[in-house]
This record gives C-alpha cells, structure tokens and sequence, in this order.
C-alpha cells in the first residue's frame, strides 16, 4: 500500500491581507513550500518539483534547501530515479524545479499548459506568479515526449488519480490516493492552507472563483470521513500529520 510524504524545501513569511480573499487583517502568516513523494507502487511518484536557487533568493525564501535534496532523505529514493511526475500547476513554486528530476514524465492539465501560452499569462496579475525561463522547458519537454498533457479526472496508477479543478490557476489538478487509512488528498493550491478548504475562504491568485469554491467540494468529496487531507503550502501539516525528521512529514 502507499506511503505518502509531505517534503518542506522552504518557506516564506507574508501577511494575511497579501493572501487571502479580502482578507483585512494583518496578521503574519508564513507558508511553507512542499514537493510530495508517494512510495510503494510499481515506482516512486513525486508531485511537483519545487524551485531552484534564483527563484529561492528572488523571492526572499528562508531555509530554501533543494526539492531533490529533500526527497533523496527519504530511503531509498534517488531524484534521477523519479520516471513520473504529478505537476499540479506552472506556477513556479510547483514547476521551477523540474530539471532537479531529470528522467521524469510530468503530468499535467491541457488547460494549464493553454493557459501559460496563452493571452492572459502575461499580463502582471499572473506573470509574477511564473519562472517565464522554465515555463519555456515546456515546449522542448512536450517534443521530447516528455510531457504528458492530460484532461480532467486520469487514474495514474492503481489507487492514484489526478483530478483537474482548477480556479487557482486554469488546470489545477489534485491528487488522490487510496491508503490503508483512508483516501489522502494532496490539494495543492487548491486549498494553500486548512483555512481555505474548511472555512470556503478563497485566496487571492484566482483564475475562477466559482472553480475554486467547487474545488473545496471536491476535496471534503474525495476526502470522505477520514479526512486525509494535505493542505498545500500550510505549517499545520507538521500538527497534524506524523514528523519523521525536520521536514519530513509522512501523511500515511
Ligand atoms: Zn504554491
């Protein structure tokens, strides 16, 4: 059955007001930048790839340490062994990284590779959100065979599903796996903290709200009773899931 890992490779502090919905208060907030490692299929599945150096010093990270050091402390994992990679979004906290996994696929929504080459992407309200240098890999990576451009729901391997619900950004997906302790839901950025997923409150980057509200449904949906659910970029993953090691979280 599977293993799931949380992997912290950084973290940020900013303030409320700069990341929730109308959000007035000002009250500190820090986000913590995860990649997430699923263990005991057929092959290790890694879901995002982090950042590298340039996006870590341009953007004021803390503790940045690399997304393929992180997953090499985890036994048994090499990063050049990683053949398949879950990319939630392009937004570069999730896809900067990529090169760290050199012989990996990368999965990831027809919608959001449109959206990234499409009229919007440019414009400031989303191109500060992007690494445009590794936005760019994806159309050598898509000749190269190397990217696999899904639609919608797709079971990746027994057990493991991506799910397109987009409204952070225009193909958002998520994933699931069924566990022995229930099915875990790795959210992303569809729910950056618990308070989004469990309170409705939407953040601020939105390519569709309405997505993104029905985005909550579809987590508590997927989640089921166990409420296995992993919150993207929240410090609360540490409280309430099991700390290996400093960083290392196991989910299940
Ligand atoms: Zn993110």
């Amino acid at each position: 059955m599977y293993e799931i890992y949380a992997l912290k490779y950084g973290e940020r502090d900013t303030k409320t007001c700069q990341f929730f919905y109308r959000d007035e208060e000002h009250a500190p907030l820090t986000l913590h930048y995860f990649v997430w490692l699923i263990l005991g299929g057929p092959q290790p599945v890694l879901v995002d790839t982090g950042f590298l150096e340039d996006d870590a010093e341009k953007r004021g990270i803390r503790n940045y340490v690399r997304p393929s050091a992180v997953v090499e402390r985890v036994a048994g994992v090499k990063a050049a062994g990683i053949k398949m990679a879950l990319i939630s979004h392009l937004h570069y906290d999730h896809w900067a990284g990529h090169s760290l996994f050199p012989n990996a696929e990368y999965w990831v929504q027809k919608d959001e590779v449109a959206f990234w080459t499409g009229p919007y992407a440019g414009r400031s309200a989303f191109s500060g959100s992007a690494n445009v240098e590794q936005l760019a890999r994806v159309v050598p990576l898509n000749y190269g065979g190397k990217l696999k451009i899904v639609e919608g729901d797709r079971e990746v391997l027994p057990g493991i599903t991506v799910h397109r619900v987009g409204g952070h950004t225009a193909g958002l997906q998520i994933v699931s796996v069924k566990t022995n302790s229930g099915t875990v839901v790795l959210t992303s950025d569809a729910s950056h903290f618990y308070r989004n997923v469990e309170t409705g409150q939407p953040t601020q980057i939105i390519t569709s709200l309405p997505e993104m509200l029905a985005g909550f449904d579809r987590i508590h949906e997927l989640a089921g009773k166990e409420k296995l659910i992993v919150a993207g970029h929240d410090p609360l993953v540490a409280d309430r899931f099991k700390v290996v090691e400093p960083g290392i979280v196991k989910i299940a």
